[in-house]
């Protein structure tokens, strides 16, 4: 009989010819195929034992390491650039997948204080005011901040609620612009306010809490002068006032 040779892991006597070294090792054809699988970065062959990758990748441990991480809240693998940030929490920190960002996000009641979105306008005219209004002393907490949110946003994206540096223990409620009659009469100015202070909540009394109103400056003249005219009449009753 010719020379045969014998695979390492089946214990299978074959022609050299069939046979196939790996890593040293004296494999058959299908013990090769079953127990090492091929990198999907670097196309590296590897044991099937030493494969880090999931269900989804198949990866080698330098690539694993050097190119992806796994999502802080699923853990599964997502490549680096894939990864992303919280507004809220730093870079670095954790890395989430896309569903997972996008559903923290959702899930995120309080915005920092840096948050802007992309402005949405409610009512038809040429002036729109926006309001922010402190409120205080019930906690600068998501749940309450999603309550406040679901109250002003049942029907549109009325509004957001953010942190706020000068509160002690509290949210600024901000809304996006809108016409003066759309805040009387569409706006559920009186349903938050309620439910923040049945939330404990306190504004004016609080002492520590502002509102501001924000107004597009096109809506105080048609020129530059004009507009400058009334700012100067605005500032003259506030400080006279
Ligand atoms: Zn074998
Ligand atoms: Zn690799
Ligand atoms: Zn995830």
């Amino acid at each position: 009989m010719l020379e045969s040779v014998t695979c390492t892991l089946c214990g299978e006597e074959l022609p050299p010819a069939d046979g196939v070294i790996f890593d040293g090792r004296q494999l058959c054809r299908s013990c090769y195929e079953d127990h090492t699988v091929i990198c999907d970065r670097c196309g590296e062959r590897i044991w099937t034992d030493d494969d880090c990758g999931d269900e989804n990748h198949t990866l080698c441990h330098d690539c694993m390491d050097r190119y992806y991480d796994h999502c802080a809240d699923c853990g599964q693998l997502v490549p680096l650039e894939d990864l992303r940030y919280l507004p809220d929490e730093d870079e670095g920190d954790n890395g989430y997948c896309e569903s997972c960002y996008n559903r923290l996000l959702q899930e995120q009641g309080v915005r920092s204080y840096c948050y802007k979105p992309e402005p949405i306008f409610y009512g038809s005219g040429n002036r729109y005011l926006g309001v922010e209004l402190e409120i205080d002393g019930a906690g600068e907490s998501d749940s309450n901040a999603r309550i406040i949110r679901g109250v002003g946003n049942q029907a549109h994206e009325h509004i957001y609620v953010k942190h706020d540096g000068s509160l002690d223990d509290g949210l600024e409620i901000v809304s996006h612009p809108m016409t003066l009659a759309y805040h009387m009469s569409e706006m559920p100015w009186k349903e938050i306010v309620n439910k923040a202070r049945q939330l404990g909540y306190t504004s004016h009394q609080a002492g520590t809490c502002g509102l501001h109103v924000h107004v597009n400056r096109s809506s105080l003249g048609d020129t530059y002068r004009q507009q400058d005219n009334t700012i100067a009449r605005i500032l003259f009753l506030v400080e006279t006032f």
